[in-house]
């Protein structure tokens, strides 16, 4: 497999670019700010945006969240839910909450998760039809049944075993969540996080043994020998990202950009990979910096993303 080197400096452009593309999104309107309007947004995005996270997930009221909506996570509309709506200055009290789509010419009036039949064939209506054949906006009629479809209506029964239109698209607040009992995971900077709060967030509800959707334990507790190196995540190895788990980390590789992980099936999958190499690489530096300020000055203050071969020396 061909791998493309970069050296540090162009690797630490590119995930700032990787970086900046998750915290903004597609709210540079296409033109990248310039480094003082980047600060600013985010001066102004990020607070509103930690305080008004709404969480959105896909099941039948009263039950399990059969799905957790990410950033890219399909619409009704066809549309991904980062298309939509999800940044508020203040959250409205109208619920359901409405998060419609941004794409232009899209009727969609708020971000409604169709489900997909073994993870790829999103499910037909009644009539037969596709969703794409039904009308995006109030209603969902159907653009090829003159009369006999009332509106797309899905008699796929759902892993959890209630049929599909059963369950609703629930987007919450923080505190919604919270009162029924639910994780909203850590706060992130990133723009359109949805429902994602931990790194089991994508399996379907009745799969996710764990119902809180916060996932395994990180590799640190399951092989507490191997504290102090970076640690993949148990996710990495469940999908096959060879190059972190035998620890020969390639600087190319770890951006996973010009290397995509190739194993993983869906952008949805690649998604949760990069926000828990993100978080992993943060609890990599926090742990750099205290080995450095209890050491003087044996440890450098900036991260390698590198390993050594696999083995770090500097266990605590
Ligand atoms: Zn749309
Ligand atoms: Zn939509
Ligand atoms: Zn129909
Ligand atoms: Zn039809
Ligand atoms: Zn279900």
């Amino acid at each position: 497999m061909e791998r493309i080197r970069l050296d540090q400096a162009a690797q630490q452009a590119v995930d700032d670019y990787l970086e900046y593309r998750r915290i903004v999104g597609d709210d540079d309107g296409g033109t990248l700010f310039t480094p003082e309007e980047y600060e600013r947004y985010k001066e102004k995005v990020i607070p509103q945006r930690t305080k008004n996270r709404l969480y959105v997930s896909y099941g039948v009221p009263g039950g399990m969240d059969c799905k957790l909506i990410g950033p890219e996570t399909e619409c009704f509309c066809t549309h991904r839910y980062k298309e939509h709506k999800t940044d508020f200055k203040t959250v409205p009290d109208e619920r359901p909450l409405a998060l419609p789509c941004r794409v232009g010419g899209c009727r969609c009036v708020t971000y409604e998760y169709l489900p997909l039949i073994g993870g790829s064939q999103p499910v037909r209506c009644r009539c037969k039809h596709t969703a794409h054949d039904h009308s995006e906006g109030t209603g969902h009629t159907c653009t090829k049944c003159s009369s006999s479809c009332a509106g797309f209506q899905s008699s796929y029964t759902c892993g959890c075993g209630q049929p599909s239109y059963g369950h609703q698209t629930l987007v919450e607040t923080r505190r919604e969540r919270e009162e029924r009992g639910l994780p909203v995971g850590q706060d992130v900077p990133y723009v359109a996080m949805g429902g994602l709060t931990g790194f089991s967030s994508l399996a379907d509800g009745y799969l996710r043994l764990d119902p809180s959707g916060v996932g395994p334990p990180p590799a640190s507790v399951l092989y507490p020998e191997r504290s102090g190196s970076f640690q993949p995540h148990v996710f990495e190895e469940a999908y096959g990202n060879t190059s972190v788990s035998s620890g020969q980390v390639d600087e190319a590789s770890s951006t996973g950009i010009l290397q995509p992980l190739p194993d993983l099936r869906t952008r949805e999958e690649k998604d949760m990979a990069y926000f828990e190499r993100r978080y992993q690489e943060r609890l990599k530096a926090e742990r750099m910096q205290r080995v450095s300020a209890s050491r003087g000055s044996r440890a450098s203050s900036k991260p390698s993303r590198t390993l050594p071969g696999g083995k770090a020396r500097d266990t605590r």
